[in-house]
């Protein structure tokens, strides 16, 4: 059946025919895409179009897609049980890599997304410090936990949402959204409330405003003026982990947050979330500290096995290999556009990249939503034509997996030659 008919199914029975928001394109228009299939980078929707997939699940699908040894671990572990509600050795399998890829990491508790994640990273925050306000930078994206969603990114930034009806005002009150790359604020923030703030969480390497790296000296500001207003430094790697090096952000660069927050990759495709941390702060939670969290599936022996696996594959493999592939799309789209007289930005760090339609530098939300959005539509949609499946906003992160070939990559950017000839 075609996605236009599924489409119109599903927005019957489905608040706008989707289970997360920015899959509907909204933001670029048309109906979305019904996948029927995935293998390595392709994905076949259910008319039978094949297309080149940079959307990766929005992360996790590093390996590609229906990677067998992932396929034949979770097929493995199913046979033995979905779920027991009882601790397993699998468990400690996820948590000792977790602990061996992070130096930050002593300790982890596991969980079924990277909402749960970031909701408990707060919480513990809270409880550990004692203190209730929090600072957030606008348009990172930290799951939809009610502290979270102001001033978020990702979908809440591409319906033009500026906070969430339903997240109680007390609660929003005590959330400071500051802007992404700018030191000073945070000094004068820290300043004027520093004996209140429990935590500054951020995305090490922005995502969710499309992909905005870290200026020089940013992070470690936070590191520096975390510790000594006694507030903890939360690292979201959610994306990041695993994404940019076996290991995160704090891997490559040897800041090293108190809390970090993974998801998306270690899951292998799976529903999985994580949060690991120093000892002393990971023990603060219950059982063995007061800080209440809990999770019927977390530890999902499916999600733990495919995970597992993913995380050993990556191990054995050279994150230079994708990060060239990202580096010779993103030459060659800006060789297509600049013969075409069009002046766009593209940052990218590693494999992960965003093609933001504006002149000007992005390093911030402020200077991402100067992007021509409907430009940038219309260029997906030319895409999506000529078989190129591209994260369907524009502040999002485009991934490319070890399952990309050189010749899927080429292939890419004759499509981007062809999208602009419609432009
Ligand atoms: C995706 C994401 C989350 C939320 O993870 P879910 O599994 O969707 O709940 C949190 N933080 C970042 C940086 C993300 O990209």
């Amino acid at each position: 059946m075609d996605s236009q008919n599924l489409f119109a199914q599903a927005q019957k029975v489905i608040p706008g025919g989707v289970n997360s928001p920015v899959r509907a394109f909204r933001a670029v228009g048309g109906t979305p895409i019904f996948i029927r299939e995935a293998t390595g980078a392709r994905v076949v929707d259910t008319d039978g179009n094949e297309y080149i997939d940079y959307v990766a699940s929005w992360g996790p699908m590093i390996l590609g897609h229906s990677h067998p040894e992932v396929v034949a671990a979770i097929r493995d572990a199913a046979g033995r049980g979905t779920s027991y509600g009882a601790p397993t050795a699998l468990e400690i399998g996820m948590a000792e890599r977790l602990v061996s890829a992070f130096p930050s990491i002593e300790m982890v508790r596991m969980m079924s997304s990277g909402t749960e994640a970031t909701m408990t990273a707060i919480r513990l925050a809270r409880g550990w410090t004692g203190r209730e306000k929090i600072v957030k930078f606008t348009g990172c994206y930290h799951g939809h936990a009610d502290s979270l969603l102001v001033k978020a990114g990702s979908g809440v930034a591409t319906l033009g949402i500026p906070g969430s009806p339903g997240v109680p005002r007390a609660l929003a009150e005590l959330t400071i959204p500051l802007p992404f790359n700018d030191a000073e604020q945070v000094r004068s923030a820290v300043a004027r409330h520093g004996e209140e703030i429990a935590c500054i969480i951020v995305e090490p390497v922005a995502g969710n405003m499309g992909v905005v790296p870290p200026r020089p000296g940013f992070l470690e500001t936070l590191r520096e003026v975390t510790r000594a207003s006694g507030a903890l430094l939360i690292f979201d790697e959610v994306i990041t982990g695993f994404r940019l090096a076996y290991g995160g952000w704090q891997t490559l660069t040897g800041i090293v947050p108190d809390l970090t927050c993974l998801g998306k990759i270690i899951g292998g495709g799976l529903p999985v979330g994580a949060l690991g941390g120093r000892r002393e702060i990971m023990e603060h939670l219950a059982p063995t500290g007061p800080v209440y969290q809990a999770g019927t599936l977390s530890g999902n022996p499916l999600a733990m096995s495919a995970g597992i696996t993913t995380l050993d594959i990556l191990r054995g493999k050279s994150y230079r290999d994708i990060e060239r592939r990202a580096a010779d799309l993103c030459a060659g789209f800006l060789d297509r556009f600049r013969k075409k007289g069009l002046s766009v930005r593209i940052n990218r760090v590693g494999s992960m990249f965003t093609l933001f339609f504006t002149a000007d530098e992005v390093v911030d939300f402020d200077s991402a939503s100067r992007s021509d959005t409907a430009m940038f539509a219309s260029f997906f949609r030319g895409m999506l034509a000529a078989g190129i499946n591209l994260a369907p906003a524009q502040f999002e992160a485009d991934f490319v997996s070890f399952a990309h070939t050189d010749e899927e990559i080429a292939r890419t950017v004759d499509a981007c030659a062809k999208a602009l000839k419609t432009l």
